[in-house]
């Protein structure tokens, strides 16, 4: 199985600093604080990448700037101009906590273009599955509102892409990131050819939405499927939500192709979540995702790096995504030990609520799917 890695250091430029409060100032210290998207989250996991050796494995792919009439499948050209508007000013806000810097506006379109190449480089058969790795993120992007640190919508964008030049008839959107995919369950809603399915901390960000009844609308009504599980979930509770909801709908909807929206801020240690997943368990979803891509999509997976905000362990659970997709372990050791991951009761059993929750996900979708 070769892995492909689409990274640039021109990632690292996008420049989201500082941290703000609310009113727009900054903390009233004479130290500066960064801002939670900061370029060293995704640096550091490059770094953790090349000094495993696990790099030399991956095959690179180059990202490329994703065109004004790629992004014009979800985000109105009007908002594209407002984009380049603000970069051009020397930096603001795409829309709600959505930061933009001097270079953000062709970074921005190299995130969009990074897993559209992701796309090319699996179609093209040069590797069998891809991680993204790039930034700023893309699934809190709304056709004209940036919002959630994203700017613009980059897996929207790659499977309006797969769809339109590859003609890839049926897509897959597994959305893990502690945070609901709004933008990206936004561009499909009302789409057959997307499944969209949404894991995340429920009611956290954006607030009021991601609910379960959220399920699509008009031709795509069942098409998207959201498991908002409660603060303190761990692996037992999204390991079920994999295995109750998100096989059953892989198998019955049959994608030709599949991406992940990967964030790994749902882990015990993230300043931005409220969930007790580790390392261990990305690796697990990915293995299942796997399966999914395997089954009916000859293997066609791309992973899109979203949030993931602990500068100490986010690094490792991306480790352990590759190290999964790659089948090679670098034995290297974790922060977090795993022996004692496994013994988190978070771990080991699903807890009345969280049960709850994830049948009300299969409850709202049932007229559509079996399971
Ligand atoms: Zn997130």
């Amino acid at each position: 199985m070769t892995t492909g890695l689409v990274f640039s250091d021109r990632y690292l430029q996008h420049n989201s600093n500082p941290f703000r409060l609310p009113s727009g100032k900054i903390l009233p210290f004479v130290e500066q604080v960064d801002h939670p998207s900061n370029p060293r989250l995704v640096e550091r996991t490059k770094k953790l990448l090349d000094y495993t050796g696990l790099t030399r494995q991956l095959v690179r792919v180059e990202p490329y700037l994703a065109t004004v009439e790629d992004l014009a499948v979800f985000h109105p050209v009007d908002y594209v101009d407002f984009i380049r508007g603000i970069s051009e000013a020397g930096g603001g806000d795409a829309g709600q906590g959505a930061p933009v810097g001097a270079d953000s506006y062709e970074i921005a379109l190299l995130a969009a273009g990074g897993v559209m190449a992701a796309v090319d480089a699996v179609m093209a058969g040069n590797v069998h599955q891809c991680f993204a790795l790039v930034r700023p993120p893309g699934h809190h992007a709304e056709p004209r509102k940036g919002r959630g640190f994203c700017i613009f919508g980059n897996v929207a964008v790659a499977a309006h892409y797969a769809r339109r030049r590859y003609g890839i008839e049926r897509v897959m959107i597994v959305d893990w990131d502690v945070h609901h995919g709004n933008g990206t369950q936004a561009a499909f809603y009302d789409d057959p050819h997307v499944l969209f399915v949404s894991l995340q901390q429920d009611r956290l960000f954006p607030v009021d939405s991601g609910s379960a009844n959220e399920i699509g609308s008009g031709a795509g009504e069942g098409f998207t499927a959201n498991i908002p599980l409660p603060a303190g979930s761990g692996g037992a509770a999204y390991r079920a939500a994999f295995e109750r909801v998100i096989v059953p709908l892989a198998e019955q909807f049959k994608p030709e192709f599949v991406f992940v929206s990967a964030g790994q801020d749902a882990s015990a240690s993230d300043p931005l979540g409220r969930m007790l997943l580790a390392a261990e368990h990305y690796r697990q979803f990915t293995a299942i995702m796997q399966g999914i891509a395997d089954r009916t999509a000859n293997g066609r997976l791309v992973l899109a790096q979203e949030g993931g905000y602990s500068e100490t362990y986010a690094p490792y659970c991306t480790l352990a995504i590759f190290e999964e997709l790659t089948g090679l372990h670098t034995g290297i050791e974790e922060p977090v030990d795993p022996t004692r991951v496994g013994r988190w009761p978070a771990s080991l059993s699903v807890s009345g609520d969280q049960e709850q929750a994830i049948n009300r996900t299969i409850d709202a979708l049932r007229p559509y799917w079996t399971f």
